[in-house]
């Protein structure tokens, strides 16, 4: 069953007891600084609004991680799967929320030994070939659109009405 979290700033007081509550559950101590929510202060109205990742869009994170140890889809359960996660730290400048804490590993994941290094250069190989596969594929479809429109019969025609178009704009943005 998917679950998901609803947080409603307007009533907010403040307290913490989310960050202190997430932290125990997630790692067994009081401890804000390893909470995955997070309350942010304005600091001009002492306003308090607590957040957490967004599952945005774009998820920069997973774009930036250089072995794929964030996981999945479009605005879809973005998580660190993190026995891959290699420590990095590249995940966390792109996120747009500033939501990304690293703490330290524990268990199984605090142990590297070379068999994990060998699998993440494996991973990160891996990646840069099919990021390198779809650079290919863009450049393709990009010259097969070019060709495409230099063949067209009316090419000429097209670019004469944009052209006029723009210039119409031009001279409405110059009348006082
Ligand atoms: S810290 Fe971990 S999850 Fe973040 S980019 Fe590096 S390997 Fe990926
Ligand atoms: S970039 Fe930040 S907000 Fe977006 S999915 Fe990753 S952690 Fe969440």
């Amino acid at each position: 069953m998917q679950k998901s979290l609803h947080i409603d700033p307007n009533k907010c007081t403040g307290c913490l007891q989310c960050e202190i509550a997430c932290s125990f559950e997630n790692y067994g101590v009081f401890n804000r600084a390893k909470s995955r929510i997070k309350v942010f202060e304005f600091h001009e109205t002492g306003r308090k609004v607590p957040y957490t990742c967004t599952q945005c869009d774009e998820a920069w994170c997973m774009h930036a991680c250089p072995v794929d140890a964030i996981v999945g889809a479009a605005k879809l359960m973005h998580t660190v799967v993190t026995d891959l996660c290699t420590g990095c730290d590249l995940c966390i400048a792109p996120c747009p929320v500033d939501c990304i804490e690293m703490v330290p590993a524990v268990g199984a994941d605090a142990s590297w030994v070379r068999e994990r290094a060998d699998a993440a250069r494996a991973r990160f190989e891996r990646r840069n070939a099919r990021l390198e596969l779809e650079r290919k594929a863009r450049r393709e479809r990009l010259a097969a659109r070019a060709l495409k429109a230099k063949a067209d019969p009316d090419a000429e025609k097209k670019r004469a009405i944009i052209q006029a178009a723009i210039e119409r704009a031009r001279l409405r943005r110059a009348q006082p």
